[in-house]
């Protein structure tokens, strides 16, 4: 007998069947609530540049919001639950993903890890609940790839600091309640917690975005911003550690470009199926087939990584050059997935109404933020050779 046709790709060679009974109860809450929530906005949200911010306190009900720390109101879930969230998020929005990465995994790990007790306090709560949002400013007019050109200056004023300079391309800048801000100081690079609405401390919002249009991308201006002594993350000396915070985060990607590329090939899957040419679906052609097989193996190979990447950092043994080849991978065959199931749209591909390009253009960001391509590239040349090639 012929089987019914597969409505997940990924049910074809079963992987998802590997998952813990727990972790998949979890990822099926989150998808839930977003086909409740998320789903039925999130088109108008991209046409309309537009974050969905309403949905922040359900997401921290959700407990999505740094979501594999511990304490401070934290869920304290295992990364592989923390990836499978962030892949049903991704499913629906990247910016959606963004957002959460950039709360969880930057605004949040960089205090929990390297904040005093009272930074802890004060914003790990607010944080996890969705009451406040973070940021986190890394990223210059200047230094992209290489951080180590980063030009902020925080100098020592009494017992105060005083901080001067920008920041650019920092996702959820323009609504933060709170940024961790990365500078250089005469003991090297430090991050400071610079509440909104400090003296000095502006944003302006980056518009005409082709790509995450459902998010929010700001500059930051410092102009002599005055801050006390405890602003400063006392854990957080030199480079090392904003890069540590960017390692949390890009875990979150190598899940969440799984997810962004499996909607694509669902929306592809039924679109063939119900689309009729030369008196057949489009899904009988044979270079269709071929269209929908490849990228379903592809799909089914990205989650294999991310599910390896998730056992070794729940063991505590993930390195960061293994989650630059998953980065790496995973988004590269997310963007080719996601184009390619467009095409299988045809002209319909193009419109608003289906996912594919949207997550195609989306995927345009994810590969170039939290280290591009070429970097990650580096990273596991550099680990195979022994040799830096990046200067
Ligand atoms: P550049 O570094 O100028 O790179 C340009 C090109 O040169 C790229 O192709 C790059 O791969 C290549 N290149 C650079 N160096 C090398 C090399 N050594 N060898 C080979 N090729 C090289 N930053 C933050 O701090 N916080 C955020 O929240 C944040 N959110 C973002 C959201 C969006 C939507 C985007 C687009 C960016 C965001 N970023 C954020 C910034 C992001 O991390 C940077 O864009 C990224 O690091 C690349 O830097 P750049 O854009 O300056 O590109």
């Amino acid at each position: 007998s012929v089987r019914s046709p597969l409505n997940d790709p990924l049910d074809l060679l079963e992987v998802p069947a590997d998952v813990p009974a727990e972790e998949r109860a979890i990822q099926q809450t989150v998808r839930d609530v977003l086909a409740d929530h998320a789903r039925p906005v999130i088109a108008d949200c991209f046409e309309n540049h537009r974050f969905p911010r309403e949905l922040v306190p359900r997401l921290g009900e959700l407990g999505v919001l740094g979501m594999h720390l511990d304490g401070y109101g934290c869920a304290g879930s295992s990364a592989l639950a923390y990836g499978l969230a962030c892949m049903e998020l991704e499913a629906v929005d990247s910016g959606l993903r963004s957002f959460v990465s950039v709360q969880g995994s930057l605004s949040m790990f960089s205090l929990h890890r390297f904040g005093s007790e009272e930074q802890k306090q004060e914003w790990l709560p607010q944080l996890a609940k969705g009451a406040a949002i973070g940021c986190f400013g890394l990223t210059e007019p200047d230094a992209g790839s290489d951080p180590s050109g980063i030009r902020t200056r925080a100098e020592r004023r009494g017992g105060d600091w005083v901080l001067r300079g920008s920041k650019t391309w920092i996702t959820n800048g323009g609504i933060a309640d709170v940024a961790t801000v990365w500078a250089t100081t005469e003991d090297g690079v430090r991050g400071f917690v610079v509440p909104r609405g400090t003296p000095g401390f502006v944003t302006r919002d980056i518009t005409g975005k082709l790509s995450l249009r459902a998010s929010v991308t700001s500059e930051l201006f410092f102009d002599d911003v005055r801050l006390p002594d405890s602003a400063v993350l006392p854990g957080a000396k030199g480079l090392r550690a904003p890069l540590t915070c960017l390692d949390e985060a890009r875990f979150g990607i190598v899940f969440g470009a799984v997810g962004a590329a499996r909607d694509a090939l669902q929306a592809a899957l039924a679109y063939a199926d119900s689309r009729v040419q030369f008196g057949r679906p489009v899904s009988g052609f044979q270079l269709t087939q071929r269209k929908l097989a490849g990228m379903t193996v592809e799909l089914s190979t990205a989650l294999l990584l991310a599910l390896h990447l998730a056992r070794l950092k729940d063991a505590d043994r993930l390195r960061p050059e293994q989650i630059s080849a998953g980065k790496l991978h995973n988004v590269r065959t997310a963007v080719e997935i996601a184009r390619e199931s467009r095409t299988i749209l045809g002209g319909n591909g193009i419109s608003g109404e289906y996912s594919p390009l949207r997550h195609a253009n989306n995927l345009e960001s994810v590969l170039t933020y939290e280290g591009t391509e070429e970097v990650h590239t580096l990273v596991v040349g550099a680990a195979l050779t022994g040799l830096q090639s990046f200067r």
